[in-house]
């Protein structure tokens, strides 16, 4: 393993209070260090952990212009066995892996990594929120930095990781939210880059998220790029629909972001005996169940929410009602199960809870 040299911080920020993580947001606040490295002569050079700091590049950068760029995002946690831990750093690793694959990018050795979150969340520890429901957020992102205007892949590239210590996601408790499934833009097509996290498909996403959100929705539910036919998923979230006791989910093609928490619940339902089914669903078939009630319960997952329980689906002028706007049952105990596997309470059967250092 190589050796990742430190650089601690001379000139400390303040770290939230107890009563300031209340209000901590997401993605607002960050803490003392990064990791970073760069890449050039066809390898990576110098992986260090410094102090935070803003980054110099040229105006010609590549990133600038075409958007090299992927990224990821994950949770370090306390526990409340006095732990700090992260939740699956390989699987990330590895998605960031397949995104530079698609996007001509260099890979990362998953293990390396893994080591280098992990030796700066150690560092970070006392960044790492105390309340019921924060966590410590990691962004890890790299960036095609070739000084020269031209479209091909850049021979130089930069790779971070930087950490934002996060509020609990839901304050007063889970709410069901209402989602505008998307009629006109989309946000992936066959062949393109839907299943990278690479910067441009959140670009092209921005528009109708904010025509949804002037209309007083949450989320954009996409559908297929081909057809506008199929249900893909929403935001920074894959979405889960329980059917006539069945769970439904769209399969991962190369449109769909194959989400670790997606992953992770999959795992939990198929161990719970629950019958999954991963396929094309169109929001036909989707509008026929709700109209015969068989749409017991939909939610999205990801992330920063782990499970959001979604109450309203509106579709043209057909508005789904699912479950009542209430919370489902299964909704429930996924959100119940998997955050209590992050936060140390319930035992992880899995190996998906990889342990930083003691709090
Ligand atoms: C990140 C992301 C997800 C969720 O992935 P997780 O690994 O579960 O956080 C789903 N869809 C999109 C478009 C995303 O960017």
């Amino acid at each position: 393993m190589v050796n990742i040299p430190v650089t601690l911080s001379t000139d400390l920020k303040k770290k939230p209070t107890i009563e300031e993580e209340g209000s901590l947001g997401f993605g607002k606040r960050f803490s003392d260090h990064m990791f970073i490295m760069e890449w050039y002569d066809g390898e990576w050079h110098n992986p260090r952990i410094e102090p935070y700091h803003r980054l110099s590049i040229d105006p010609s950068s590549s990133v600038l212009h075409y958007a090299q760029e992927i990224f990821e995002g994950l949770k370090a946690y306390r526990t409340g066995d006095g732990r700090i831990v992260m939740f699956r750093p390989d699987a990330n690793s590895e998605r960031l892996n397949n995104s530079a694959k698609r996007m001509c990018m260099p890979t990362i050795d998953v293990d390396f990594n893994v080591e280098a979150m992990r030796k700066l969340v150690e560092i970070e520890k006392d960044w790492v929120p105390h309340s019921d429901g924060t966590s410590l957020y990691l962004r890890p992102t790299m960036f095609a930095n070739d000084e020269a205007l031209g479209v091909h892949a850049a021979k130089n590239y930069v790779y971070f990781v930087i950490c934002s210590p996060s509020g609990a996601y839901y304050k007063e408790g889970l709410k069901p939210i209402r989602i505008r499934v998307e009629d006109k833009y989309v946000r992936a097509v066959r062949g393109g880059t839907g299943f990278a996290k690479t910067g441009g498909n959140y670009a092209c996403s921005i528009l109708a998220g904010d025509i949804a959100a002037k209309e007083g929705f949450a989320q954009v539910l996409w559908l297929d790029g081909e057809h506008l036919k199929y249900v893909q998923e929403v935001g920074a979230m894959n979405m889960m629909f329980i059917v006539n006791g069945k769970l439904l989910t769209a399969d991962l093609k190369d449109t769909v972001l194959p989400g670790v928490t997606r992953r992770s619940i999959l795992a939990l339902a198929r161990e719970k005996g629950l019958e999954v089914e991963e396929r094309d669903i169109s929001i036909d078939e989707l509008i026929a169940y709700a109209e015969s009630g068989e749409l017991q319960e939909a939610f999205g997952t990801g992330t920063a929410a782990v499970v959001s329980p979604v109450g309203e689906l509106c579709y043209r002028d057909k508005h789904m009602v699912i479950g009542g706007g209430e919370i489902g049952k299964l909704t429930m105990d996924f959100y119940n199960t998997l955050t209590g596997i992050q936060w140390g309470r319930i035992p992880d059967t899995h190996g998906w809870v990889k342990e930083v250092c003691k709090a």
